[in-house]
């Protein structure tokens, strides 16, 4: 499982390089899912995820219907968010994981909170789709927590707060791989998944009706839940 994050770690640490070093820049394309997958022998999923917090982090964008690294086109340079998050991610490695689960919740619940305050529904369409992808009873285990990340990442996003979806962005590998790593310590997944679910339904719910508290007690308990359930 760790494998697969360390795989789309590899495609934007060599994207990185190619952009500092001026061999990719500002109106370029990038290099095709297929071939970027083929030249770094990763799977083509963990470059789109790669490409995928490219977009985030402003660096690329992406065409709507062509896959989307078939229509990534470089917008900017890398800026200090992307560094700070690529710090970040190097240094996350050898954080404790309780500091890892402290700091996420101190996030999370600040997203949350801003949410609420300032609902916007077309911010939080992402976050949605997400959510709905993660109602098919049929996806594996691993699926729904990858789903479950981007589900997080999709809040920060919505905030519009560069530096909040910088760190939280940083501290991703570190939250999937104790998020994936506890999965052997769980006897009965449907019902984890489904209770991980309505938490995320919830969740929505409170921050759609601007209640701030309740969003924020609803982030708060599910993540603090999970990290219970999984704990050594
Ligand atoms: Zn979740």
């Amino acid at each position: 499982m760790a494998e697969t994050t360390r795989a789309w770690r590899t495609v934007l640490d060599h994207l990185e390089r190619e952009l500092g070093e001026g061999r990719l820049g500002p109106g370029d394309r990038l290099p095709g899912e297929r071939e970027l997958a083929a030249r770094l022998g990763v799977g083509r999923s963990s470059v789109r995820e790669a490409v995928r917090v490219l977009d985030v982090m402003g660096v690329v964008r992406t065409a709507t219907g062509s896959g989307p690294s078939a229509g990534a086109i470089i917008v900017a340079r890398p800026g200090a968010g992307m560094s700070t998050m690529l710090r970040l991610q190097t240094a996350a490695q050898a954080f404790g994981v309780d500091d890892v689960v402290a700091t996420r919740v101190a996030l999370e619940v600040a997203v949350v909170g801003t949410l609420a305050a300032a609902y916007d529904d077309t911010h939080l369409a992402p976050a949605r789709e997400l959510l709905v992808a993660m109602g098919d009873d049929a996806l594996a285990p691993e699926e729904f927590l990858a789903l479950d990340a981007r589900f997080h990442l999709a809040l920060a996003e919505a905030t519009g707060n560069q530096v909040m979806l910088a760190v939280m962005a940083g501290l991703r590998t570190a939250i999937e791989d104790y998020v994936r790593l506890g999965l052997a310590r769980i006897d009965d997944w449907s019902a984890t998944g489904a209770r991980l679910h309505a938490e995320h339904t919830a969740l929505l719910d409170a921050v759609a009706s601007g209640r701030a508290d309740a969003a924020r007690t609803c982030v708060a308990d599910h993540i603090h839940g999970y990290f219970a359930q999984i704990r050594p």
